[in-house]
């Protein structure tokens, strides 16, 4: 029997868990809350209490596993295994997260930036068909992504490779969190979309239930922005083609500068699914050269939630092959 492996997808709010084949394959998942209190120091321990506490339910034993994988937010040291800088973990200083838990568990681990990790996920076993040249962008609260070029995870000189949300599509627009301005997060995130509504709706002249919402104080998320759309609301059908232009245009840089077979759109916007698949599509085909037209698709994302565990999985699977001595 093939050894096993622990998928680890850490966030802010929830830790996700799984125990997974060689092939990927998800055997039982899990999840615990994330105590991000007293500086994030809590967090370790909780995880590896949980897998401690699951290999006993299930009488497994650290033998039998491979290793265990982990995608975390904030700036990762691959080699040292180390986290810094994840705000929403309350982590501010170097974390040994690698050190501590191949203590704890007695199973090697291997960690990656967690838009890398759902990246690895959907380019196996997602929507990327383990094509060797995959983008995965995520559209959440924030905007990330992760490249995957000739079969491997691309870093960078400092790790901050695939940063996509970074990529500038309005040179005088909304100030970015990172402190630039027109990053493609500003207009296409979810926190994005209900921005650039409030400020289209501001300035809409015509009858929208969209902008009837937004001018009587009701909250709105890029959930109802995409569901106005789809029932004709000119106001958010205004709003759609200004966010899926921009994403068209930096799909469009993307596809030129990396031509990957796939551009792969996951994340809680992906899920206006066609409706915003086709919109995009229209606007990237503009941006694009023949070659890539022929040969790079955007596509939307296929496995949802279980995207990190699974590429956190296939962590360490690269990893082994890689090094054949960390291969139990
Ligand atoms: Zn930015």
């Amino acid at each position: 029997m093939s050894k096993k492996v622990i998928g680890i997808d850490l966030g802010g709010t929830t830790a996700k868990f799984a125990i997974l084949s060689s092939e990927g394959e998800i055997q039982t998942k899990w999840s615990t809350l994330t105590d991000n209190s007293e500086e994030g120091s809590l967090i370790v321990p909780s995880i590896i209490d949980s897998i401690l506490h699951h290999l006993e339910l299930y009488q497994m034993s650290p033998e039998d596993f491979q290793g265990i994988g982990m995608g975390s937010p904030g700036v990762i040291d691959r080699e040292k295994g180390t986290v810094t800088g994840a705000y929403n973990l309350n982590w501010k200083t170097v974390q040994p997260v690698k050190q501590m838990i191949e203590a704890g568990t007695g199973i090697p681990f291997f960690l990656d930036n967690d838009a890398n990790v759902a990246a690895l996920g959907e380019q196996w076993l997602g929507a990327g068909h383990k094509e060797p040249n995959v983008v995965f962008i995520t559209l959440g609260t924030g905007v990330g992504g992760g490249i995957v070029a000739e079969g491997q995870l691309l870093h960078g000189a400092a790790g901050a490779a695939g940063e996509i949300g970074h990529i500038t599509v309005d040179p005088e627009g909304y100030l970015c969190t990172c402190g630039k301005r027109g990053c493609r997060e500003t207009i296409a995130s979810a926190t994005g979309i209900v921005r650039v509504a409030r400020d289209m709706s501001e300035a809409f002249a015509g009858d929208s239930a969209l902008k009837f919402q937004i001018d009587d104080g009701q909250g709105i998320d890029a959930k109802d922005v995409f569901d106005a759309a789809k029932e004709n609301d000119p106001s958010a059908l205004l709003v759609v083609d200004k966010v899926t232009y921009y994403l068209g245009l930096a799909c469009g840089n993307i596809g030129n500068m990396l031509n990957p077979s796939a551009i792969i759109l996951g994340g809680g916007v992906s899920k206006a699914g066609d409706f915003l698949l086709e919109k995009v599509i229209a606007h990237y085909q503009r941006f694009i050269f023949t070659a890539v037209r022929n040969s790079t698709s955007i596509r939307l994302a296929q496995l949802g939630n279980d995207a990190g565990v699974i590429g956190a999985a296939s962590l360490v699977l690269q990893k082994a092959l890689e090094k054949p001595e960390n291969i139990r």
